[in-house]
């Protein structure tokens, strides 16, 4: 099989996924996550119709992007250390990895010193793990409603990454903990939109439950690419 045929199965996949559960195939959009995949790989991906990537380290990211077409729409999906952000909001479309004040503040700098409206998501550590980043879920009000003091700043949704497992449906209480999570605070009107209320979550081995549980961008790495060189 050649990388499109792969690609438009795994769309495909997706799509009948949001149909079966009564969503509008649409509204899941796919992050072809391509870290530590090589240029080749990504610029053939790129040309079977995918526009969104999502690259965890900003180094390797930078590199690949000189070499990329212009039209490719990039999300840093990584940890954010608050010295790399001026280079963060440089480079990336959407950052999904906000988790406290700190990155939102150095965000709405150097935002505004480039003159640009940084689309960001704040991550939740639904499953309370001390190794993993996020803001806990109870804490995630009070930080939406300090980011929502940033000009330079719009907020479109949620992101999470749940405990690892091999089975996807101990991911299910997860996921749906994020929806519920992202329905409350848009009722506060913590978001960018009130009609549109991103969800990231689902990665390769679980994504189908995260569509079910109403995912609008799916994070996909070694399913579409193959194993990544570590
Ligand atoms: C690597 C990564 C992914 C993709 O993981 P796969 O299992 O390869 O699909 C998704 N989200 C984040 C945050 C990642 O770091």
């Amino acid at each position: 099989m050649n990388n499109c045929e792969h690609f438009t199965l795994l769309r495909e996949n997706i799509r009948q996924k949001a149909l079966a559960c009564g969503r509008d195939p649409d509204d899941v959009e796919l992050i072809a996550v391509s870290k530590k995949q090589s240029l080749d790989k990504i610029t053939s991906i790129h040309a079977c119709g995918q526009k969104i990537f999502g690259e965890n380290y900003l180094q390797e990211a930078q590199e690949k992007m000189q070499h990329c077409p212009h039209d490719l729409c990039w999300h840093f999906i990584g940890h954010l250390q608050s010295n790399k952000v001026a280079a963060a909001v440089e480079h990336f479309d959407v950052i999904q990895t906000v988790d406290r004040i700190k990155i939102a503040r150095k965000i709405q700098l150097h935002a505004s010193k480039m003159n640009k409206t940084q689309h960001i998501l704040v991550q939740v550590n639904v499953g309370r793990e001390k190794q993993k980043s996020g803001v806990l879920p109870e804490d995630a009000e009070e930080l939406l409603t300090m980011i929502a003091q940033e000009p330079n700043i719009r907020v479109l949704g949620l992101m999470t990454m749940p405990p690892w497992s091999s089975d996807p449906e101990e991911a299910r209480p997860y996921f749906r903990h994020l929806r519920e999570l992202g329905e409350m605070l848009s009722g506060k009107g913590l978001f960018a939109s009130r009609d549109r209320v991103e969800l990231s979550m689902g990665m390769s081995g679980d994504y189908l439950v995260a569509i079910e549980e109403g995912a609008t961008m799916v994070r996909i790495g070694t399913a579409l690419f193959g194993t990544r060189q570590e």
